[in-house]
């Protein structure tokens, strides 16, 4: 075997978005020797993308706000299946999270007093998101970025993981390879977090970037971790529609945040019609009294466009289904008749931008189509709530591809809070477990010459299969079958087509070499999509309701007997084994805030 680049650290972290970067920053603070590999160019990662904002109860435009409310919300929100002390952590964490990101550097808006402006997003009682315009994301990574560079943390840009190693039990490092040479790396470190981000991919239509592949989901469960929560897929409610080459791109919750309503192809403002009894208390049930609410939010109810995600999504498939959707099959997002072009155009530049340039549609004139688009992948590695340590030594999970913090749906602004708070106390504890070791794992050669002989195989195999059919026959079963609305009939088959494109996927072949060869990394990429796919069909077959980002067309109700399990995904030979463990017990202080 030729000789392979080798690498040594005490903490080496896979990914370079928020949760990957603000990991990197605290191992380092703690004293370890931190790498951080990602599979785009450093500030290219998928959190770049965000829009409305950072979720903290910091009270600066509400006085009433908590860590209490937050905690609440959240819960809420994620029908209850939270992992409720991670839910505690992250609203009690949080604003410290943002204040510490101000002091770094990052320039939010402002209030009228020259606080840090906080806007409202669906789900959150109080006006609670952080954010630069509408280029929160942004602003976010450069500041985490230049610190991290500014401590001379190691990056290794354009590297894809495909694997990880082990010695014994414990988490030895990991194996990649140069998207632009093809040639190999290996990593020792007793310590790895992964920070991988999503599984968007998967599905046809989504707001998610080629980055989402799931490879962090499948990496760990290979070494042996569990998956928690995966039958949950968040489908955005508002995605663009039109025209098809932008088909899937997200369309912020700000635009309703800040005063756009949905409506049908009546004009009907529809989404009163779907108000579901768990809201009912705390949502307008009148066009006045919702309108009200944008200047008087103590003695008016929130607009029912500000619902979690999942009823909203909902509501806009069943107008669309109902034939009430809009030309292109989405419905109506209006805020040109509700709000001047000055205040359209400083609030949502990027929006205005979007729309003008992708869609030729000025949305300070006329009306935006969307429609769900796949966004959030709520389910992802079990981890410990205090150290986001996995079920595997030495194997950590911070960010999007971590599970358990948002239960059955995200609230919107909460995962870039997920990624500060989860991202530092994961790279803390990392770098304390690495330091507490007596004897550093080792990699062994067999495992290199696997991990080579793994990634290699596809070059090997003549007219095999093609890799980009393969990935757009996935998306079309995942989008198909397993997409916002489900049946057992539908996911039965899906779970037959994935079976047959588990078997595809060991004839997938690829011409030329391995110098940036993408036809290359989608054949590797492929293993984990489909691995993801397949915890996600069978998690939702096994689940007989209706909770959060998971609708079932044959069951409807939310069960709750269901309430009181998490669903957990492991590897078992070759298949994915599905088991029900009862949720942890919410302490009673906690559990009175619901009275
Ligand atoms: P990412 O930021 O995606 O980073 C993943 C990293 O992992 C990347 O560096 C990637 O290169 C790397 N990687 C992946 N696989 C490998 C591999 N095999 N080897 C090496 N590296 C790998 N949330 C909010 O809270 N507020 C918002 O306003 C908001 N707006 C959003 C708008 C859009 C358009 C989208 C798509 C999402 C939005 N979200 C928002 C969600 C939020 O942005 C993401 O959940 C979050 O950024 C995920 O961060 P992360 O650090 O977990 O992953």
């Amino acid at each position: 075997m030729a000789e392979i680049e080798r690498h040594s650290f005490d903490v080496l972290v896979v990914g370079a978005g928020g949760a990957g970067l603000r990991a990197a920053i605290a191992a380092h603070d703690a004293g370890a020797k931190v790498g951080i590999v990602c599979k785009s160019l450093l500030g290219k990662a998928h959190t770049v993308m965000a829009e409305g904002g950072i979720a903290a109860a910091m009270a600066n435009v509400w006085k009433e706000d908590n860590w209490k409310v937050h905690f609440r919300d959240t819960m809420r929100g994620g029908k209850m299946l939270n992992h409720w002390r991670m839910a505690q952590l992250h609203a009690q964490e949080a604003p410290d999270r943002v204040r510490e990101l101000e002091e770094w550097g990052a320039l939010f808006d402002r209030t009228p007093d020259g606080l840090i402006s906080q806007r409202d997003f669906g789900g959150h009682r109080y006006a609670r998101l952080a954010h630069v315009g509408d280029r929160t994301g942004l602003e976010l990574i450069r500041t985490l970025q230049q610190r991290a560079v500014a401590l001379g943390i190691e990056v290794f840009m354009e590297c894809t993981v495909t694997r990880l190693f082990k010695d014994g039990g414990r988490i030895a490092g990991a194996f990649g390879y140069w998207r632009e040479s093809g040639r190999f790396v290996a990593f020792e470190a007793p310590s790895v977090v992964l920070a991988t981000g999503g599984i968007g991919k998967s599905y046809k239509v989504t707001s998610n970037s080629w980055e989402y592949t799931g490879d962090g989901h499948a990496l760990a469960l290979e070494a042996g971790a569990s998956l928690v929560n995966m039958e949950f897929v968040q489908f955005h409610p508002t995605g663009m529609v039109w025209p098809p080459s932008v088909k899937g791109i997200l369309v912020t919750e700000s635009v309703r945040g800040d005063g756009g309503v949905l409506r049908n192809s009546e004009g009907r403002r529809f989404m009163f019609d779907y108000i579901p009894e768990f809201f009912k208390a705390e949502t307008a049930d009148s066009e006045e009294e919702a309108d009200r609410w944008y200047e008087d939010k103590t003695n008016n109810r929130r607009p029912p466009e500000l619902l979690p995600r999942d009823e909203v999504a909902r509501a806009i498939n069943a107008e669309v289904k109902a034939g009430r959707g809009s030309p292109h099959g989405g419905v109506f997002l209006d805020i040109a008749s509700r709000r001047t072009p000055e205040y359209i155009r400083r609030r949502l530049p990027s929006m205005y931008h979007q729309f003008k340039e992708l869609a030729d549609v000025d949305i300070t004139a006329e009306p935006m189509e969307v429609g769900p688009t796949c966004h959030y992948v709520m389910g992802g590695v079990a981890v410990d709530p205090d150290t986001g340590e996995s079920a595997v030594p030495g194997l950590y999970a911070a960010g999007e591809v971590a599970g358990g913090m948002h239960g059955a749906n995200r609230l919107g602004g909460n995962s870039l809070s997920d990624l500060l708070v989860f991202g530092r106390r994961t790279g803390l504890n990392a770098a304390y477990a690495a330091a507490r070791l007596k004897r550093r794992p080792e990699i062994g050669d067999d495992d290199v010459r696997a991990a080579s002989e793994h990634a290699l195989a596809p070059f090997g195999i003549e007219g095999g299969e093609n890799p980009y059919a393969v990935q757009h026959d996935l998306q079309e079963v995942m989008h198909n079958l397993v997409g916002i609305i489900r049946t057992a009939d539908e996911m039965e088959q899906a779970l037959t087509d994935l079976a047959a494109l588990r078997e595809r996927i060991t004839r997938l072949s690829v011409e030329g070499h391995r110098q940036y060869n993408p036809g290359w990394h989608l054949a590797l990429d492929l293993h984990n999509m489909l691995r993801v796919s397949e915890c996600i069909a069978k998690a939702a077959l096994e689940r007989t309701e209706s909770r959060g980002g998971h609708t079932r067309d044959d069951y409807p109700a939310t069960d709750d007997s269901w309430g009181k399990v998490n669903l957990h995904c492991r590897l078992d030979g070759d298949g994915v084994a599905i088991a029900r463990e009862p949720l942890p017990q919410m302490p009673d202080d906690l559990r009175e805030l619901f009275n």
